[in-house]
């Protein structure tokens, strides 16, 4: 149970008490939530992998959304993590396809443009016949010198590329 409490406890947005806690609400649960917890863990860490072509996590060679032809709109949406795929997703306002650049631009922490898929980017836009580049990049200094890099990398194609709104809306 200890180690059970240690191993939750590295989890993003939960600490040794809130670990403890889950524990104990789990093992008070035992076959309602900690035995099909344990089997989805294990299924997950067993079949999970990036998608070929976006980079999205699926359990096939190619994300479901790369599969679903209904997606090739011709648009691509350029986000930085799988966690922004998901949030836009959710908010069910984009039909066309992601590339995930599996983070930003940072000359401190040794990130170039091939550890970030741009040079595969800039293939997907040729391959897919793309017509529209959305930049749905955080408004970070790191956001933006990916969004000034990527418009350059991809200028000579013929896609036309446009970010999304930024700001927030007062009243
Ligand atoms: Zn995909």
């Amino acid at each position: 149970i200890e180690a059970l409490i240690d191993l939750m406890a590295r989890l993003p947005g939960l600490g040794p008490r809130s670990a403890r806690r889950a524990v104990l609400a789990m093992l008070k649960r035992r076959e309602a939530l900690m035995a099909p917890l344990a089997q989805a863990l294990a299924s997950v860490a067993l079949n999970a992998r990036d998608c070929r072509s976006c980079g999205n996590i699926g359990t096939q060679d190619l994300c479901p959304i790369c599969a679903d032809p209904s997606r090739a709109t011709g648009e691509i949406c350029i986000v930085e993590t799988v966690a922004d795929l998901w949030a836009m997703e959710r908010s069910r306002a984009f039909k066309g396809r992601y590339h995930v650049l599996g983070g930003t631009l940072s000359a401190l922490d040794g990130v170039g443009p091939d550890q970030l898929r741009i040079p595969a980017l800039a293939q997907r836009i040729a391959d897919e016949a793309i017509t529209e580049v959305i930049l749905a990049l955080n408004a970070t200094v790191e956001g933006q010198t990916t969004a000034h890099y990527i418009a350059e990398a991809i200028e000579h194609l013929p896609a036309r590329l446009t970010s999304l709104a930024q700001g927030v809306p007062i009243g």
